[in-house]
């Protein structure tokens, strides 16, 4: 029997998936590099979570982006985990291998950790405390990747305290929980700062912290890249610090998906930014 051939598919699921740019960025790849292929956002509730991880293999899908709600969900419906995805308790990159298994990964740390490093070439995260503030699944990520890069304290606060908390019982020793209301007073001494909450986006109140204790020497990302200059940087950077916007780690957290399923690995440079940017 000869197979023809079958122009692969991406997409990425969620609800609502409207606003992602995922769609942009891979198509603007896919062009760039002139592979034949398709990525399409795809609005799935909870309820057909399972339905539509069995069939989009057999349309030719070859893979997923997962956004909210279903990155916790679909661990349980994924035949292989990586660690990283485990510890995170969440995955945003699925693989339809061919033998019909589907493979879950995390790589929203690794994208935040090649942010950093292209954009504050100088940052050196074993060399002091990290501060962390926020506790939801981006959290979760950063932290990962902290430990991973041998950060040796990471102070963490949240508005819900027990969250800050769960993530101590997670991760263990090196993380130490901080009161959300004095969240300022943790940034001294630190060479990592980073915003993991919502706050600052567009559409949600400022993010506002006291950075009289901040080190100059300290790299500060905000993991909101809407807008890509926000409130929260624009004070750390007249604090004497490098700053760095989170529009890298989204593309960043992309490429891999997109060389295991289109078979290249994308460039992520000042091109890719601007076409995102311009969708
Ligand atoms: P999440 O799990 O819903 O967590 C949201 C976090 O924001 C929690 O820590 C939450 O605190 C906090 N928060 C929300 N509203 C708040 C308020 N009014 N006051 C104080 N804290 C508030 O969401 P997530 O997935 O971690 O995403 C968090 C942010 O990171 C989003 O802006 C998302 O777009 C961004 N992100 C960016 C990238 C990237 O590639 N650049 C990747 C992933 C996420 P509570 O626990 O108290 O609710």
């Amino acid at each position: 029997m000869t197979e023809h051939e079958r122009i692969p598919l991406a997409g990425v699921i969620g609800s609502p998936v409207a606003h992602s740019r995922s769609p942009f960025l891979h198509g603007y790849w896919l062009q760039r590099y002139g592979i034949k292929g398709a990525y399409i956002p795809m609005d799935i509730a909870q309820a057909d979570l399972a339905e539509a991880l069995q069939v989009l293999p057999k349309l030719g899908f070859v893979g997923l982006n997962v956004t909210i709600p279903h990155k916790e969900s679909v661990l349980k419906l994924a035949d292989s985990v990586t660690d990283r995805a485990a510890l995170i308790g969440a995955a945003n990159t699925l693989t339809f291998r061919s033998d019909g298994k589907i493979y879950a990964d995390n790589t929203d740390g690794s994208g935040f950790v090649a942010n950093l490093r292209q954009n504050a070439p100088m940052w050196a995260p074993a060399s002091g405390p990290a501060a962390v503030l926020g506790a939801g699944g981006a959290a979760r990520a950063v932290i990962a990747a902290l430990i991973e890069m041998g950060v040796p304290e990471i102070r963490v606060a949240n508005r819900t305290r027990a969250r800050a908390e769960a993530l101590r019982s997670d991760f263990g020793a090196k993380i130490s929980v901080h009161e959300w209301v004095q969240a300022g007073n943790m940034l001294e001494d630190c060479m990592t700062v980073v915003n993991t909450t919502s706050l600052g986006m567009v559409g949600k109140a400022e993010f506002k912290l006291s950075l009289d204790g901040l080190n100059p020497k300290a790299v500060v990302n905000d993991l909101v890249y809407t807008p890509l200059r926000t409130h929260f940087l624009n004070e750390a950077e007249r604090a004497g610090c490098t700053t760095v916007d989170g529009l890298g780690m989204l593309l960043h957290q992309a490429a891999p998906g997109f060389e295991r399923w289109f078979g290249t690995r994308p460039a992520v440079d000042d091109e890719t930014r601007r076409a995102v940017l311009s969708a």
